[in-house]
């Protein structure tokens, strides 16, 4: 009977230990700290040359908030003789080798890894890039544990400025997937222009701020939550589609807010909430009796007071009174809903 009821108890442990580590999924991806740190951001982040670490960190931090930066640039800690960055890079959770781009000379972001996740029921993709190598081995498709060494830390990119020595830095993102179909929407509206990177290209993923969701999860410990932090972003604009059946919903119905209204006469459409770097973080089912007008996409509504605050992603231009989706607004509603 003690054995049995030791076993037990192990598995009762075991258990919680796995719940645990379920509520903290994400780790930072080196072994730099620093964000923890009251203080810590000078040793953290890594700002663009002559600029302050703010502008390696994630949002609206470039050219006077006109530029987004989609994710966190992560100062190394250590380096070899020649002053290279050797710090390991970290699977930030349990997943999966999504991606691998290899040759430097293909993007911006030169030699990176993509790993899938799923988190608390929710897709999210983290992406390491200017990496200097990728771990021996390591394959697409193949499963990853949180803090497995992955590659590591570098200065590649395709850039015509290189990154210095000075500089070596993560960057590190967390986003979302608009769209499986993307090759095939930008084959047919982005002709002449090459997509070497497959689904993985920047303008199909939606980036969310790596720094807020491992600060609320070192807040929050065993109950946090990721899909009420992606709830929570701040409301840039409201858009109404007359569209029922698109890839975000199946891929996030998380982020579907019920409504009687709709599920009374029959959804005709959705209302979309998204933040300012166009993460659709809030979808309504609408009955046709709800929906202003006939067109496929209509802005409904602009929040003025964030618009201000974080202009850079440009999804909408005009003036106050008479706002419109601006070009890539346009383009980001044309992924969302294709084909
Ligand atoms: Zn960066």
């Amino acid at each position: 009977m003690v054995g049995r009821k030791l076993r037990f108890s192990a598995w009762v442990a075991g258990l919680c230990g796995a719940i645990a580590a379920q509520a903290q999924p994400f780790h930072l991806p080196t072994a730099n700290q620093a964000l923890f740190e009251p203080g810590g951001e000078e040793r953290f982040f890594v700002g663009t040359p002559g600029k302050s670490w703010v502008s390696g960190a994630f949002g609206c931090v470039r050219s006077d908030g006109w530029q987004v930066h989609e994710g966190l640039d992560i100062r190394c800690l250590q380096r070899d003789k020649h002053g290279e960055p050797t710090d390991p890079i970290l699977a930030t959770a349990d997943g999966t080798v999504a991606y691998l781009n290899r040759k430097p000379s293909l993007s911006n972001y030169g030699i990176y890894i993509v790993l899938q996740h799923r988190i608390q029921g929710v897709e999210i993709y983290s992406v390491y890039a200017h990496l200097r190598r990728v771990a021996e081995g390591l394959s697409l498709g193949q499963p990853v544990q949180a803090g497995q060494e992955i590659g590591t830390l570098g200065r590649t990119a395709n850039t015509a400025t290189r990154i210095s020595k000075e500089r070596a830095h993560l960057h590190f993102e967390l986003n979302l997937l608009i769209n499986e179909d993307f090759a095939a929407w930008h084959k047919q509206r982005m002709t002449g222009e090459r997509n070497d990177h497959g689904l993985w290209n920047g303008r199909n993923l939606v980036a969310l701020d790596p720094r807020q969701i491992l600060l609320t999860q070192k807040l929050h410990g065993d109950h946090f939550d990721l899909v009420h932090v992606i709830r929570s972003q701040p409301e840039l604009m409201r858009v109404m589609v007359r569209e029922t059946d698109f890839p975000w919903l199946r891929r996030y119905p998380q982020l579907i807010q019920p409504n009687p209204t709709a599920r009374r006469e029959g959804v005709a459409g959705y209302e979309i909430v998204f933040n300012f770097n166009g993460v659709p973080f809030q979808l309504t089912p609408r009955a046709a009796s709800e929906l202003p007008s006939h067109a496929r996409v209509k802005l409904l509504s602009v929040n003025e007071s964030e618009y201000k605050l974080r202009p850079g992603r440009r999804l909408i231009s005009g003036s106050p009174g008479a706002w419109r989706l601006a070009r890539s607004g346009e383009e980001l509603l044309d992924l969302l809903l294709y084909p």
